[in-house]
């Protein structure tokens, strides 16, 4: 599996902002054992978006776009993608709905429609929700090509990748991964939910965070903090082999506040 890589918008083009989506989407990809040979920047124009997505497809079987998903007139790339993958549009929706308890907690008391146009999404598609902004993302599958859709905010593109293409892309892998949980919780009595992420995020310390193989992420449970460590490998043998030492590592540093249970996530 080839994935290329798509930035859109006009104002990375005149270097207004940097493209620390590109960046991030490489490291994952990278991390997720995929081969991302090309990276394209292109601005909000239709055409031009077009004949990037052909070039795209004549040399990778995926291509992951951020940027253009908005409710304004130069936010055009879901359109865009959806005359070149020739799909209906239709309304989502519990995107819709999110989209009217945003716009509500917001203080806007109706939609507008070009507010609207932001739930609606290509037919067949799957749907990436996004719980930071008002447009969702989406992944169309079209014969071998797949296409991934995601906003263009970090603060919408990280969560939506992590939540759904993490897992989505890892089917697409050669790689084996393998993943152990070790779950925490308080040695003081305290009601399990006392264990937060963010002072287990804190004992591990950023070179275990930032670590590519095996990556090691937190997650705030509601019966206590996840650690999650995951190694990729050729094999499986492969994996453990690179996880067990990791595994051992975040243990030490959480043996004294913790209570620790050890699982395989299968
Ligand atoms: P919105 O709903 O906010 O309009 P969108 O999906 O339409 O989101 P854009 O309009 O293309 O995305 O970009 C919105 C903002 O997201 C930009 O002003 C910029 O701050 C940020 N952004 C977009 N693309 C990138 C990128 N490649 N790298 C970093 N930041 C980006
Ligand atoms: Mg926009």
């Amino acid at each position: 599996m080839i994935v290329e890589l798509i930035s859109v918008g006009t104002e990375l083009l005149l270097g207004n902002i940097v493209n620390t989506n590109a960046q991030y989407l490489a490291k994952q990809l990278a991390t997720l054992g995929l081969d991302c040979y090309y990276q394209t920047t292109v601005g909000d124009n239709p055409d031009r978006l077009k004949s990037a997505l052909e070039i795209a497809y004549s040399r990778s079987d995926m291509v992951i776009l951020t940027g253009g998903l908005g409710p304004t007139k130069d936010d055009l790339t879901k359109e865009m993608l959806m005359n070149f993958f020739n799909r209906k549009s239709i309304l989502d929706l519990k995107a819709y709905e999110m989209l009217s308890a945003r716009l509500e907690r917001g203080g806007f008391s109706t939609i507008s429609e070009s507010q609207k146009k932001q739930a609606m999404v290509p037919e067949n598609a799957i749907i990436l929700y996004n719980n930071n902004g008002t447009a969702p993302g989406c992944i169309i599958e079209e014969g071998d090509k797949i296409c991934i859709m995601l906003p263009g905010p970090p603060k919408e593109m990280k969560p939506i990748f992590e939540e759904y293409c993490v897992d989505y892309l890892r089917k697409h892998s050669d790689c084996t991964f393998v993943s152990i949980n070790i779950k925490m919780m308080s040695r003081e009595n305290a009601p399990l939910n006392v264990v937060g992420e963010a002072p287990v995020a804190e004992r591990l310390g950023d070179e275990i965070l930032d670590n590519p193989n095996p990556t090691v992420a937190t997650y705030a449970k509601e019966d206590g903090c996840l650690v999650r460590v995951t190694a990729s490998a050729p094999d499986r043998e492969g994996a453990i082999q690179l996880l067990i030492p990791m595994v051992k590592k975040c243990r030490q540093l959480l043996i004294e506040e913790y209570i620790q249970y050890v699982e395989e996530d299968v």
